[in-house]
This record gives C-alpha cells, sequence and structure tokens, in this order.
C-alpha cells in the first residue's frame, strides 16, 4: 500500500514514512492509494473476537509493506494492555436502539489513546530498526496531548513537544500534560487559540530546513496512522449491533474531523454504514459547511467541550480530496482559498458529501441539558463531548438503524462542566488519584514561530 498527498505534490510514501513525516512536504495529508476491501462474511466473522485481533485484521493491509504480522501484533498487544476496560472500547445502551461506544478507558481517559499508543509502539519499532533520531511536535486542543506524552515517554530516540492553548485547556487536561517528569517530554504554553497553535505547528512543518534539523515528526490527527487505528472501533462496535446483517449509523462529536473520517474509511472498506453524523458545539464551520457548502472561518469560541473549540478541521481536506474525486489540485485550490477565509465546495462534491454525511450543532445550555437528561433516563454521567453527541445522535435516529454515539472522553476529564450539569464532581479512576498533587513542569511560549523553534532548539534532549 502506497500513500499520496491529498495536494497531489508530494512523494508517494510506504506506511511507516506516511506515519513519521505527518503532514506531506506539499501541506497536504496522506491518504491510502486505494482502500482494502472487507467482504460481508469477513465482517461476520469479527463477531466474538477481541479487539486486538479484529485491529491486526482492519490495519494489516493498510501496513503490509512496512510491518511484519508479528510486529504488528506485537505493536497491538502492547497498545491495549494499560487499557482498563477488557473489551476495550466497549457499547453501552442509551435507549432502544441507541448506544454509546465508551472510548475513554485508555490511560488518558480519551478516544485519543486508541490511535496514540498503537503509534507509540509502531514507532518505537520503526526507530530503532533504522536507529533515528525524532521530534515529536504536536498541537493539541486538550487530549491528543496529553495522549501523545503518554504515549512517548521515556522512549528512547524521541523528543515530544506538545503545543497548547494556554488557559483554555481544563485543569485535569493540562496537568496530564505537565506532570509527567520524563526528560523527553515538553508541554508548551502558547499565547493563542488551538487554531494558532495548529497554525504554528504547520508553518514549522512546511520549513523543511528545521524540520530536517531537528527530524519533525507529527502524531497530529492529520497524521495517517491515527486515522487508521480509529477505523478499528467502528468495526467492533457496528458488529455488535447487527453488521453486517444490518445497516449501522454513527454520530462522532467533530473538531478536526479525524474521528469521523475514519468512520469514512470502515464504510469505504466495506462496512455497512448508513449515515456519519458531524455533532460540534457552538464552533460550527463543520456543520455550516455541509448545509450550506459553504467553508468559512469564524472566530473561535470557548465551549464546555474544548476539545472540539477549532474553525480549521485539518482532516476535513481527507474528506475534499475524496469528494472530488482524488484530484489534488482541486483540493490545493480550496486550501489556497482558505488562507483567504474560505472557500465554496463544488455541487459535485457536496452532494458527495451529503451521500455519507449529515450534520447537527449543539448550543452550551443545551450540552449541559443533555448530561442532566442522559443521567436521569440512563444513570450514566456523560463528558459534554459526548452529551454533544447524544443529542445530535437524537435528532438523526431512524427506526431500524442502530446510532452508535461515540463517548469521546470519561467525565472525570470535565467536571466543571459535569458538576453545572448534574451537581456532583464525577471521580477519577484510582491511577489517576495522585494527579493533582504531583508538581507541574511547563513552558510558556509567544504565538511566534521563531520563538518556538529556538526553544525547540534549547530544549530537545538529542
Ligand atoms: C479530540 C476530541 C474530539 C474531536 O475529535 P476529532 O477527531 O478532532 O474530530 C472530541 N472529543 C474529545 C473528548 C476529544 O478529545
Amino acid at each position: 500500500m502506497r500513500y499520496i498527498s491529498t495536494r497531489g505534490q508530494a512523494p508517494v510514501l510506504p506506511f511507516a514514512e506516511a506515519m513519521m513525516t505527518g503532514l506531506a512536504r506539499d501541506g497536504g495529508l496522506y491518504v491510502p492509494e486505494t482502500i482494502p476491501q472487507l467482504s460481508p462474511a469477513e465482517i461476520a466473522a469479527l463477531e466474538g473476537v477481541s479487539f486486538e485481533e479484529v485491529a491486526f485484521r482492519i490495519t494489516q493491509p493498510f501496513v503490509a509493506e512496512s510491518f511484519s504480522e508479528t510486529e504488528l501484533r506485537e505493536a497491538i498487544r502492547r497498545a491495549y494492555q494499560g487499557f482498563g476496560h477488557a473489551a476495550r472500547a466497549p457499547l453501552v445502551q442509551l435507549a432502544p436502539g441507541h448506544f454509546l461506544l465508551e472510548l475513554f478507558h485508555g490511560p488518558t481517559l480519551a478516544f485519543k489513546d486508541f490511535a496514540m499508543q498503537l503509534i507509540g509502539q509502531l514507532f518505537q519499532i520503526a526507530l530503532s530498526r533504522e536507529g533515528r533520531r525524532i521530534t515529536i511536535l504536536g498541537a493539541t486542543s486538550g487530549d491528543t496531548g496529553s495522549a501523545a506524552i503518554e504515549a512517548f515517554r521515556g522512549l528512547p530516540n524521541v523528543d515530544v513537544f506538545i503545543l497548547y492553548p494556554h488557559g483554555r485547556v481544563s485543569e485535569v487536561q493540562r496537568r496530564q500534560m505537565t506532570t509527567p517528569d520524563d526528560a523527553n517530554v515538553h508541554a508548551l504554553a502558547i499565547d493563542g487559540t488551538f487554531d494558532d497553535a495548529q497554525a504554528r505547528l504547520k508553518d514549522l512543518f512546511n520549513d523543511h530546513a528545521f524540520r530536517d534539523q531537528v527530524g519533525l515528526a507529527g502524531v497530529n490527527s492529520i497524521n495517517w496512522a491515527r486515522v487508521l487505528a480509529q477505523v478499528v472501533y467502528y468495526f467492533t462496535s457496528a458488529v455488535s449491533v447487527g453488521a453486517p446483517h444490518r445497516p449501522v449509523s454513527f454520530t462522532v462529536p467533530t473538531g478536526n474531523f479525524g474521528d469521523i473520517f475514519a468512520g469514512s474509511i470502515a464504510r469505504a472498506m466495506g462496512l455497512p454504514v448508513e449515515r456519519l453524523v458531524v455533532a460540534t458545539n457552538q464552533n460550527d464551520i463543520l456543520d455550516r459547511a455541509l448545509r450550506t457548502g459553504e467553508y468559512r472561518v469564524g472566530r473561535v469560541e470557548p465551549s464546555i467541550s474544548p476539545s472540539m473549540d477549532i474553525q480549521v478541521s485539518s482532516n476535513f481536506e481527507r474528506a475534499l480530496f475524496m469528494a472530488y474525486g482524488g484530484d489534488g489540485a482541486a483540493v490545493a485550490q480550496l486550501m489556497e482559498e482558505l488562507k483567504s477565509g474560505g472557500f465554496t465546495i463544488s455541487q459535485g462534491a457536496l452532494q458527495h458529501l451529503r451521500e455519507i454525511y449529515d450534520s447537527g450543532r449543539v448550543s452550551e445550555s443545551e450540552t449541559l441539558a443533555t448530561i442532566a437528561r442522559t443521567r436521569a433516563e440512563t444513570g450514566q454521567v456523560v463528558c459534554p463531548h459526548s452529551a454533544v453527541g447524544i443529542k445530535v445522535a437524537d435528532e438523526h435516529r431512524k427506526p431500524g438503524v442502530p446510532m452508535i454515539t461515540l463517548a469521546t472522553a470519561h467525565p472525570a476529564k470535565f467536571p466543571d462542566a459535569v458538576e453545572q450539569a448534574v451537581g456532583l464532581r464525577p471521580a477519577l479512576p484510582p491511577h489517576m488519584a495522585r494527579l493533582f498533587d504531583l508538581p507541574e513542569r511547563l513552558s510558556r511560549v509567544e504565538n511566534d514561530n521563531a520563538a518556538l523553534k529556538s526553544l525547540i532548539l534549547e530544549r530537545r534532549t538529542a
């Protein structure tokens, strides 16, 4: 399997190189040249199989040139052994025909652990094989950063720098990034929003001299390996509620479009997915784009579901690439227009997107009301992101098609919002109870490329 850029101008790469590069050199995102297919019989055979075995069967065709079967199986085994639930991604029922997919049983209590833990293992195999050193640079609206730090802390040959918007992540999120004391972990608080952090990240990756000097590697949700790892739970959950014998829909709390895009890959591989429903908070660029065809960047409005507080949704570029029939030049043109505020999606591409995606937007008060209502109706306490999903899912459910809503974080990661909604502070799981006692370590940094570059050069342990 070879990987090509959504902008059509970067070298074609095998899986391991695409994974270690992150962003393509033409500014685009790597996508597989073809999508492997699973027959209905192969999908049916995933029923009752361990999460790890499903992960192996789904990811193997995408990575076969870069990792042997033994290496892949071992990476998967290590990636998920620290999860706090035997099913890894258990499903609970909320109502007839509505299920919640709990993706928060990993070490940092958010779905990002699924991909990041696997990436950490795969990086380690590839780097030690090649005797290479890299500097991982990530931007986070909260959960990616801690997941990356957990996945790479203490690993030889890697420094991990995580940029997060100062004052705009929850205390649990911040502490998860600032308390690991490994010398190769560097938490950087940038004076700006998540979009600023992401813009600086892109600038540094596009600075080829700097990129080569420090061996920059990206593990943000633009990294194809992350999307791939997230495809797995679409299969495990859909099969649990009757696929491939009946279609299933998903509602996904969405920011950077990585998680939901993984659902579209599952669908393209043959999983009968009827609808993929984008659920946004008040930062609703994706909902607006799908409704109107106008992708226009607004101002980021901080919300109680901060991991979705973004306006520029990086992985949407991959969906556009597919919707434009793989026309890299057309995508490059749209991204050029984005620099001056936005673009209009062509009628053909919009129609293609609407065959797959629905969307909805949830206000702050509706999010709180949904946390309260879900607790009253089911006893489940959900995080604000998951509540955004539940509300939008309820607006899109259809008789006879099970709806699976992705619960993207543990409620204890967002205790203030949960307390506001239901008057109780959810407890952290026992393994994280010390989080509030540990000393914090972080660096403040200006929203400026030069400042960031010199900080990285100074702090690297290489
Ligand atoms: C990252 C994150 C999201 C958004 O996921 P994307 O893949 O960026 O769309 C939603 N909820 C939580 C809790 C997250 O950490």
